[in-house]
């Protein structure tokens, strides 16, 4: 299903934005943002969320995952952001960073799906319903395959906050297993998401 992005503060066609999309992204990727904003849709539907957001957010998410590091470092700078991004890498930088690429590039002006596309990777402790739907959306795209992913999916179709606890538990748990730093926003979301008759008992 193809989705318009006519209501909203964007100054690119959608069709524009594919051909951005395609000169910055590998065809892996490209298919792979095609997934999230298809699924978005239908997390949209699910949730009657405004689903032109939830596309867009969809289709432009990992505009930047494969700009250089020397990139992010420069928007870093310019914006002026929290100098501890540095310590951190592309994970970390192309949603949070990356919002600023697809505000400039994609001429995104809509704050909501910017927000969105900031917190994809890591979530946050506050986050809209379209935040949600692309942190969902981006970890059940019909093209992931983990352990998991179904009961993902068929949680998430349920109850897109389930969904969003679902994700952060074992992203973290994984992330541990890895034996990677964890980004602090990371734990954040995990705390905050942690279904409240579990938070009751520690
Ligand atoms: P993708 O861009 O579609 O591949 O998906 P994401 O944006 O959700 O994730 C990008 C990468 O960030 C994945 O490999 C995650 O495992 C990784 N990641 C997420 N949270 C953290 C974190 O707290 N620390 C580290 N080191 N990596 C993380
Ligand atoms: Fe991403
Ligand atoms: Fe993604």
């Amino acid at each position: 299903m193809t989705i318009e992005f006519d209501g909203l503060a964007v100054g690119l066609t959608r069709s524009q934005i594919i051909g951005k999309l395609q000169e910055k992204l590998s065809d892996k990727r490209f298919e792979h943002v095609l997934r999230v904003e298809q699924m978005a849709i239908k997390l949209a539907k699910l949730n009657q969320a405004n689903v032109q957001q939830a596309a867009l957010a969809g289709l432009v998410h990992d505009y930047a995952k494969e700009f250089t590091d020397q990139q992010f470092i420069e928007m870093i700078a310019k914006k002026q952001l929290d100098p501890d991004l540095l310590n951190w890498g592309n994970a970390i930088w192309h949603g949070e960073v990356g919002a600023y690429f697809v505000e400039k590039d994609l001429q995104v002006a809509d704050k909501t799906v910017l927000k969105a596309i900031s917190e994809h990777t890591v979530g946050a402790s506050e986050m809209s319903v379209i935040s949600q739907i692309l942190f969902v959306a981006d970890y059940i795209e019909l093209g992931r395959d983990f352990p998991g992913v179904k009961q993902a999916r068929e949680i998430s179709y349920q109850n897109l906050a389930a969904g969003v606890w679902y994700e952060i538990s074992n992203t973290l748990a994984y992330l541990v297993k890895q034996e990677v730093p964890i980004y602090p926003k990371t734990v954040l979301t995990y705390n905050a998401w942690i279904p409240s008759q579990l938070k009751e008992k520690k």
